[in-house]
């Protein structure tokens, strides 16, 4: 799979025109659309490299990983800043900072480690993990922006909340002063078929929008309730035409590494 630079640039350029795609199809445009580039099977190099094509916001689904690459960017963002100097490099493209995304389920027990260093935490999928993230930007006396994960499919045994659950727990959410509900996140199922599992993705998309506008038309604050995380490598393109605005792309920029217990999010 793609090591190189080369192929990681064709990669991003290819991933990019297809966001773009996509969301001219749905009466958007690129800017519409953030893509996070989900390092989970990436190598040091990789994640170096897709920075340096201008690449801002990262995804890990590890807690593990997450805290041992948000040092190893920022010194490596540090060294690139000391070596620039002063010479203004117009054509130099890479991001002063990163801003970093958990997206992989979340023990209460891990909050303090990884909440110092996300922007966004898409994962919440309990009133439980809510209040100890609460409880610490309390103590902190500064403010998480968090998605619920929504189980579209009611699929027992997947991560999310299911849909009649969500309005319940983003109006608890809505109470504590120092967490910021901005949306929703999901993760489609797998099928049998490569056109089922399309079929059942699309379906997925279709019923978290539902969801989402739902939430935003009887939410307070309206505003900023304004992120809608759905699509990966194999579906992206099917959750921009439902209306996503955060694509999470990892194999289809940095290709499959296997993961060394599967696929599944979990704790490292
Ligand atoms: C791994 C992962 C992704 C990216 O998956 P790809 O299929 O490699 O694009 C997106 N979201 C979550 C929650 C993940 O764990």
């Amino acid at each position: 799979m793609p090591t190189k630079t080369m192929d990681l640039r064709d990669a991003f350029n290819k991933t990019n025109d297809r966001i773009a795609d996509a969301a001219t199809r749905s009466g958007r445009s690129r800017e519409d659309v953030v893509m996070v580039a989900v390092t989970k099977y990436a190598s040091p190099d990789q994640i170096r490299n897709v920075v340096e094509l201008g690449q801002a916001d990262l995804g890990e689904n590890r807690v593990q990983q997450l805290v041992q690459r948000v040092p190893m960017l920022n010194e490596f963002l540090q060294r690139k800043k000391t070596l620039a100097g002063a010479a203004s490099k117009t054509n130099d493209v890479t991001p002063d900072q990163i801003r970093w995304h958990m997206i992989g389920q979340l023990q209460r027990n891990k909050v303090k480690q990884v909440a110092p260093h996300v922007e966004l935490i898409h994962s919440v999928d309990s009133l439980r993990l809510a209040e100890e993230l609460h409880n610490y930007a309390a103590r902190l006396d500064t403010t998480i922006d968090i998605l619920v994960q929504v189980n579209a499919t009611g699929e027992p045994g997947k991560g999310g909340v299911i849909p009649p659950a969500v309005r319940h727990l983003i109006d608890s959410i809505d109470t504590m002063l120092h967490l910021r509900p901005r949306g929703l996140m999901t993760m489609a199922p797998l099928r049998d078929s490569p056109s089922e599992t399309q079929d059942a993705a699309r379906r997925t998309f279709v019923r978290t929008r539902e969801i989402f506008e739902d939430v935003k038309n009887a939410h307070c604050g309206g505003e900023r309730f304004n992120v809608l995380s759905m699509g990966m490598s194999n579906d992206y393109e099917i959750a921009i035409e439902e209306g996503s605005n955060l694509v999470r792309i990892g194999s289809a920029l940095f290709g499959d590494a296997p993961a060394p217990d599967g696929v599944a999010s979990d704790e490292g």
